[in-house]
């Protein structure tokens, strides 16, 4: 079992006499920075120049520096820029302006796991990321609450990596939900692994596959849109809610048993199969090497495949039918709030 940690087990002095610099200001960088601040702890933000986030930062009460001399006044670095766009940041900003004692902070393992990223030996390399998007991070603060947060330490020469990274993530809020402690390629690993097989890559390709394989068959696609995509939610909500029994609880028998006696035929051992595979893929460096040229190259494949997914006729049934439906983006966080916004 995991160990986890709350707000009486936090050394609240392990960041007191610590100065902060969270770099990017979207989705985690301003959650961050204000929770942050919020708590009392002295931090910055580190912007590129002409950012468009400066405004935003100023305006909220933060002070904003140059990445490099947010890096330079800052004992604790957090790094919340896009995954692919770190090491290049890193070597340019952050490494020049790292002194012994320091830490580097990040909220996602990808860099360190794959070694894009390699700290000096004499720097502390921690990890704090909540188990949530960054307005969930902010909203849940302000509230008085906080996010689950995991917290790692990959490189620890100060002695106090683990104490800073719980006290980081207690002015995040998080010791107040609950800390859990991991390491950074447990937690890069099945992040991975989470969003490929699960929660992007599976579940859109189940529900893609399904709304085919009905409109194929002669159904009309407006209500095979609302069987395999719209439901999802519904299901979804019972699950995160209850688990998966309170969730076969809710339905139907028969949807029940139709669940329980068809639903390990669609996901059989061959698909089992195919997850081991792709999870061998994230273990061994293959996947991280692929993306990050990918990336680098300019992105033409990742483009090309957005592309047709835009093209699939579940999105052109889709956005007719939620337009009958008010309801859903008057209650939907959107893309840009979600992410903080760019800039
Ligand atoms: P984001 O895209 O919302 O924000 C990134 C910020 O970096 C923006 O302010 C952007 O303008 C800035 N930026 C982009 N390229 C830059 C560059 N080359 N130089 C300087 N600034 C640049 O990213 P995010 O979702 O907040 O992710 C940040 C980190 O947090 C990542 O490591 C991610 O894996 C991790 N994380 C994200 C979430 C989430 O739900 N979004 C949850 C947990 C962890
Ligand atoms: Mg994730």
């Amino acid at each position: 079992m995991a160990n986890i940690f709350y707000e009486n087990d936090v050394n609240r002095a392990a960041i007191a006499d610590r100065k902060v610099a969270v770099l990017g200001y979207g989705s985690q960088g301003h959650a961050h920075a204000l929770n942050l601040k919020e708590s009392g702890i002295d931090v910055c933000v580190g912007l590129r120049d002409g950012s468009s986030s400066a405004a935003k930062a100023s305006e909220a009460g933060l002070t904003v520096r140059s990445l490099a001399d947010a890096s330079a006044w800052a004992d604790v670095i957090m790094i919340l820029l896009p995954d692919t766009e770190q090491a290049a940041v890193y070597e340019e900003h952050i490494a020049p302006n790292l002194n012994a004692g320091d830490a580097v902070a990040f909220a996602h393992g990808f860099n360190i796991r794959f070694d894009l990223i390699n700290p000096p030996d004499d720097v502390d390399v921690i990890m704090v990321a909540p188990k949530g998007p960054g307005h969930l991070v902010r909203r849940t603060y302000v509230e008085g609450g906080g996010v689950p947060c995991l917290i790692a330490v990959e490189q620890d020469p100060s002695g106090g990596g683990r104490d800073l990274a719980l006290a980081y993530a207690d002015g995040l809020g998080g010791a107040r939900a609950g800390v859990i402690e991991t390491t950074f390629t447990e937690e890069c690993e099945t992040d991975l692994f989470g969003e490929q097989v699960v929660l992007c890559g599976g579940l859109t390709e189940l529900v893609r596959s399904a709304f085919d394989t009905l409109v194929d068959a002669g159904y009309q696609p407006e209500i095979c849109y609302f069987e395999c995509l719209h439901e999802v939610k519904l299901i979804v909500d019972l699950m995160y809610e209850q688990g998966i029994a309170g969730m076969r609880y809710s339905v139907s028998d028969t949807a029940e048993y139709g669940d329980l006696t068809r639903g390990p035929r669609v996901i059989d051992d061959h698909v089992r199969e195919t997850m081991k595979a792709i999870l061998g893929e994230i273990q061994s460096g293959q996947f991280a090497e692929e993306w990050v040229a990918e990336s680098r190259s300019g992105r033409e494949n990742f483009k090309r495949l957005e592309d047709a997914g835009h093209e699939h006729r579940v999105e052109k049934v889709g956005s007719r039918l939620r337009e009958m439906m008010p309801w859903i983006s008057a209650g939907r966080v959107s893309v840009q709030e979600a992410s903080g916004g760019q800039g």
